[in-house]
């Protein structure tokens, strides 16, 4: 049996934004279906800081099983490197063998924000012409990326909590995507009048309030994984019909959802459906264009195992990587 390693750089040429939404449509939709095995995600904190986190999961479609297995460590931002460094093993079922080793910073990164521009798609009204983009780290620039895919932006807004920090970004994006990029300093002013915010930050406390919210307006809140965190208040929860990647994990890990449960504001039934649900047409997603619509994204692992599959076939096909008889 042969096993294929592919780096960081090779994902980025093999799977072109454009390419990985449809591969995460599929994906959510395969999801909704539960042709996939997707035990929830867990991690364990790490003595000197960071976290260990593994995702393991099998799905029909592509026939694939595996794991993501990812060091976090958040401080890796100043120095230039990804927050989330790792591998994605995938196993083919007919004998349970590894046959490729991927890298999972560059899946993470892309595989996120094209499942963002799915729910998108999906929720967004079709006119949505400004963007704000709350963070300005990885997810930051993909998010960018991912949703001037799926809406005709004009306008994008950006804002962080270092404005030296939020005006490199704008000045290395605006070039390359052709868009003006304006840095906003304070979080209220990025999101008012903006018809899609994106919400990719490390916080912990709410940085995105429902009182400043405004009809139309679609959220995809991607950033805060875990329970007793939020990027959101509770009102902002509330006020917004509400879709997940997956229903058990939201319940089990969402923080936002968790915190506006438990402080009385909304109870599970808030929750309306799956993005696969809404894209196999089983769920109604925007009821109209005064709808505030959230999608709280968490992850999962069908996505990083068909987006490793996607990279994996081409880099077969091309021979690109390195191989070993194992
Ligand atoms: P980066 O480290 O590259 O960027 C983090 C961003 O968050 C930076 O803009 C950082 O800027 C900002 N930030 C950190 N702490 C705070 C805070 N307290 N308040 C406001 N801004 C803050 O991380 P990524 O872009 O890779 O990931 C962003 C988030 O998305 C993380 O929480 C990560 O866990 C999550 N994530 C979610 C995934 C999913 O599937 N839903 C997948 C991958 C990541 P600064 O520190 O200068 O303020």
């Amino acid at each position: 049996m042969k096993l294929r390693v592919i780096n960081p750089q090779q994902v980025i040429d093999l799977l072109p934004m454009g390419e990985c939404i449809e591969v995460m449509d599929a994906a959510m939709r395969t999801a909704a279906q539960r042709r996939a095995v997707m035990p929830l995600r867990a991690a364990m904190r790490l003595p000197a800081g960071g976290l260990l986190g593994w995702m393991p999961g099998q799905m029909d479609d592509p026939d694939v099983f595996g794991m993501k297995l990812v060091g976090v460590y958040e401080g890796n931002l100043a120095s230039g490197m990804h927050s989330h460094n790792g591998v994605v093993v995938l196993f083919e079922s007919a004998h349970c063998r590894p046959f490729a080793v991927v890298d999972a910073s560059e899946i993470t990164a892309i595989r996120t924000a094209a499942a963002s521009a799915v729910a998108t798609g999906l929720l967004a009204r079709e006119d949505a012409a400004v963007l704000a983009i709350m963070g300005y780290g990885v997810q930051a620039h993909r998010h960018l990326e991912s949703m001037l895919r799926v809406r005709p932006f004009t306008d994008v807004r950006v804002w962080g909590r270092n404005p030296e920090r939020a005006t490199a970004f704008a000045q290395r994006n605006a070039e390359r995507h052709g868009v003006s990029i304006r840095v906003e300093q304070d979080a209220r002013s990025a999101v008012a009048g903006a018809d899609v915010i994106c919400t990719v930050t490390g916080a912990t406390e709410p940085i995105l309030l429902g009182d400043w919210l405004e009809p139309g307006q679609h959220i995809n809140a991607v950033g805060t994984s875990f329970p007793g965190i939020r990027e959101l208040d509770t009102a902002a929860v509330a006020t917004a019909r509400l879709f997940v990647d997956l229903r058990e994990g939201a319940l089990a890990q969402a923080g936002e959802f968790q915190m506006a449960r438990d402080e009385g504001a909304i109870d599970d039934s808030h929750i309306l459906g799956e993005i696969g649900e809404v894209a196999l047409g089983r769920v109604t997603g925007r009821g109209g264009d005064a709808d505030i619509t959230l999608y709280k994204s968490l992850g999962l692992v069908v996505q990083d195992l068909a987006a490793a599959y996607h990279v994996f076939c081409k880099a077969r096909d091309g021979d690109i990587g390195v191989t070993t008889e194992f």
